[in-house]
């Protein structure tokens, strides 16, 4: 998901207001019983929403929903935005070659698990995919006429992609690029986001909630009457979300990431493009795997596996996942008898079950 260019965000930011406004006169009132509270915006090109149950003593709603949105804001556009131009990311991108930047301990943190999931994943995850993310009109650049690029450019780009023209010095928080580097972080920095979100709940002593920020999850505890969180895995459609199936939280903190090639595509002459590059052909996946979803402890993990897997497909994917044992369902089209085909790892039956 591309993150937010400047008047996108000025209409998210006034759509986010009015949704607190609304969540206040839905949820101010204090009550013995427990209820859910909720409040959202807008965050890296997308939606976010928190959803609380008892708010800790002394912690109103606004307090809480304020620094939410300031922790997002800081992962979006002071960190890792490459729609900002003053972002560190961006600050990044533009340093020269072979020479030493200082980075945050957030972008340390996230660069060292997108290397770390770059050699877990064969290569499939790899944040040095901008410059063709960006050619196939996914990326803050405007938009080509000619959005399909000749073979010859893709190589090009090529000759610019790949993790192991990083070079991240984790103890003294330094990366190098050895080669003309353009990192996208946007497969992963939502995710980030929802972490970040959920290590401030956690030390204000929340103890149940549903954060999500455009289809990434942090889950914790139950809902009110000690019910589980239902999160929904969408079916696959490009019209409206509807729910393909369920699965339960069972009280478990967990961290889930959904990726499909339904939301963010364009078509040309018939052909299908989505957001999601394969890094080793330098083209838009084309395979029959529609969707992926990942439960795992943390929603950066989640979310690049999420991407990943989609770059992989059902197969190759389904092999990697049993073999690390990750909780991961796939949704595939069978274009033949016009259905989807779901396929789950042993890691994730356990979550279709609710546990009653
Ligand atoms: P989804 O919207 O399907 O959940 P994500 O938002 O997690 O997908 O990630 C897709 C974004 O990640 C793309 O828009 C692009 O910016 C970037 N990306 C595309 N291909 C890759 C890849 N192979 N590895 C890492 N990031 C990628
Ligand atoms: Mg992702």
């Amino acid at each position: 998901m591309p993150m937010n260019t400047v008047s996108r965000r000025q209409s998210l930011l006034f759509f986010s207001v009015a949704v607190l406004v609304v969540g206040f006169l839905l949820f101010n009132r204090q009550t013995d019983t427990a209820v859910i509270h909720e409040f959202g915006g807008g965050t890296m090109g997308t939606r976010y929403s928190v959803k609380l149950v008892d708010l800790p003593s002394g912690s109103t709603l606004e307090q809480i929903s304020v620094d939410v949105s300031r922790i997002l804001e800081r992962v979006d556009r002071e960190q890792m935005s490459t729609y900002a131009p003053d972002s560190e990311l961006s600050r990044l991108n533009a340093a020269a070659v072979d020479q030493d930047v200082a980075l945050s301990d957030d972008m340390t943190e996230v660069l060292a698990l997108a290397l770390e999931l770059n050699h877990v994943t064969d290569g499939a995850f790899d944040v040095t995919v901008g410059p063709l993310v960006n050619r196939w009109g996914f990326g803050p650049e405007d938009r080509r006429e000619d959005r399909i690029p000749t073979q010859a450019e893709i190589d090009a780009l090529l000759a610019r992609v790949g993790s192991h023209h990083l070079t991240l010095d984790i103890d003294s928080r330094s990366l190098r690029k050895t080669a003309d580097v353009y990192v996208d972080l946007s497969g992963i920095a939502k995710g980030y986001g929802v972490d970040k979100v959920a290590d401030y709940l956690d030390s204000r002593g929340v103890t149940s909630y549903f954060i999500e920020v455009g289809g990434e999850l942090r889950i914790r505890g139950y809902k009110p009457g000690n019910q589980s969180w239902v999160p929904a895995i969408e079916k696959p459609v490009d019209t409206a979300p509807q729910v393909h199936n369920i699965f339960y939280a069972r009280g478990e903190p967990i961290a889930v990431a959904g990726s499909g090639d339904y939301r963010n595509y364009f078509e040309e002459d018939g052909v299908h493009y989505s957001h999601e590059i394969d890094p080793q052909t330098g083209r838009p996946i084309s395979h029959n795997l529609a969707g992926v979803y990942v439960i795992d402890s943390t929603a950066a993990r989640a979310d690049a596996l999420a991407t990943a897997f989609m770059v992989l497909g059902v197969e190759r994917g389904f092999a990697l996942a049993e073999e690390l044992g990750l909780a991961v369902y796939f949704v595939a089209r069978d274009d033949v008898n016009d259905t989807f085909v779901d396929r789950y790892t042993t890691g994730f039956e356990h979550y279709l079950d609710s546990g009653n």
